[in-house]
């Protein structure tokens, strides 16, 4: 007799999803879910028997895909990685003062594009610029989605169909693609290299500008460092020649930061050194929402805001909200920025968090080395502490509810504590108990 065939033993989708075992979910979250669900749980049933492995428990199958389905794909991890701006898992986190205030302006309607004193359409620019104007000291301030679409912006704006210089030190890719060359292609600027890789002189500078140079471009060279025979100009030797030949000198800080933060330059200092347009990312060092800041001379932002690109580039509410909420901070005392406050926590404190966790894990504690990440600062090193555990591990703690993601060194799994909070050695302690099973 020939043996059956186990495909045609499967239940039809509408049979499966009708079982006894799955009445009660199709009764929590309705049928059309359930039946979603079948259907996927029998294809891969299917690939299981035409590959000679048996078709499993398919109630138990379905029901296991709608659980995934009811979990958001966007979910938070614990960050024990030590890279405090870590691009991956999603940069800064917020303050708790800058989420109240997304959740304000989020739940209702907000004056958003609303004068509220001359009962007539405002500008959403106008909410963060005052407080970008008093903590760089730059005359105007505009804000887009991100860094990307500032440098975008400013050189569409600022010189479409003209020329540019950038220094052949400074045509770097950030991560992700972003290509100084290819966005000042897209912009419609046309480049200018001068220099060389390692030294750039500003006679390089003055000898290339011409009739169509409307722009000096200067990029911060934020993820990674030039050492030994080196030489760029001083930004405020830049700014001169600019002055001197009416033009602008814009500077691409990356990440930037408002207040000292190790030798990262701040964006206060830049515009006193003369640069007239300044952009930088709302969540590196700042420690805010995704963003990208330009601030500088007025009629220079005027031209960026004019910009049809603007239009396409503009913030939402929530980053207005977060930045808002952010920016407040500083005026308070940055330490209580997420960001900055991790990157200037004690040792100790940390050390006292790590010995913790293996306590409560029976991990060991051991000395590593925090980053500030986000393409900020990267030859840093901070100090740092982690929990010790064996890398078995890693797999089963990254697929836990909450993820916890750490690093792998020399067969070991470590749980950076400088990233993580004291609010999160607990949950970091139970995800261990569940990764051991
Ligand atoms: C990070 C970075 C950017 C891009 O900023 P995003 O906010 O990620 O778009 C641009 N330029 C430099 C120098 C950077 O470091």
């Amino acid at each position: 007799m020939a043996p059956s065939n186990p495909l045609r033993e499967l239940p039809s989708v509408d049979e499966l999803a009708g079982s006894p075992g799955l009445e009660a979910l199709v009764e929590l979250h309705g049928r059309p879910l359930v039946v979603a669900a079948a259907r996927v749980a029998l294809e891969r049933a299917r690939e299981d028997v035409k590959a000679g492995f048996p078709a499993g428990d398919l109630v138990a199958r379905t029901a296991g895909e709608v659980e995934a389905r009811q979990r958001p794909s966007l979910q938070r991890v614990l960050n024990a990685t030590g890279v405090v701006v870590h691009t991956n898992l999603g940069r800064a986190p917020l303050a708790e003062a800058a989420l109240a205030r997304v959740h304000e302006i989020a739940v209702g309607y907000s004056n958003l594009e609303y004068d509220v004193e001359a009962g007539s359409r405002g500008s959403r620019q106008d909410h963060v610029a005052a407080l970008l104007r008093e903590l760089t000291g730059a005359e105007a301030a505009l804000v887009v989605n991100n860094n990307a679409a500032a440098v975008l912006l400013a050189l569409a704006a600022l010189a479409e169909r003209r020329e540019v210089i950038v220094s052949r030190g400074e045509l770097i890719e950030i991560g992700d693609g972003f290509r100084i060359p290819d966005v000042l292609a897209r912009s419609g600027a046309l480049l200018v290299e001068v220099g060389t890789t390692n030294r750039t002189r500003l006679a390089d500078y003055e000898r290339a500008v011409g009739d169509r140079t409307t722009v000096l471009l200067r990029v911060h060279q934020s993820n990674f460092r030039l050492v030994g025979f080196t030489e760029q100009p001083r930004a405020r030797d830049l700014a001169r020649l600019a002055d001197r030949h009416g033009l602008a000198l814009v500077e691409d800080l990356g990440s930037g930061a408002l207040v000292e933060t190790a030798d990262e330059p701040t964006v206060a200092a830049s515009i006193e050194a003369g640069a007239h347009v300044v952009t930088f990312s709302g969540d590196k060092l700042l420690g805010g929402p995704q963003a990208g800041i330009a601030v500088g001379r007025a009629d220079l932002i005027e031209r960026m805001r004019r910009h049809p690109l603007q239009r396409a580039l503009r913030p939402d509410k929530l980053t207005l909200a977060a930045l808002e909420g952010t920016l407040a901070l500083y005026q308070a005392g940055a330490d209580q920025v997420p960001v900055l406050r991790m990157l200037t926590e004690s040792d100790e404190a940390v050390r006292a968090r790590a010995e913790r966790l293996a306590e409560l894990t029976g991990g060991t504690v051991e000395v590593t080395t925090a980053r500030p990440g986000g393409g900020a600062l990267p030859v840093t090193e901070i100090a740092s502490y982690a929990c010790a555990l064996p890398v078995e591990l890693a797999e089963p703690l990254r697929r836990g509810e909450p993820a916890v993601i750490g690093i792998v060194r020399e067969g070991t799994l470590l749980l950076d504590c400088r990233t993580l909070v004291d609010a999160e050695v607990e949950e970091a302690a139970a995800a261990v108990r569940a990764a051991r099973g």
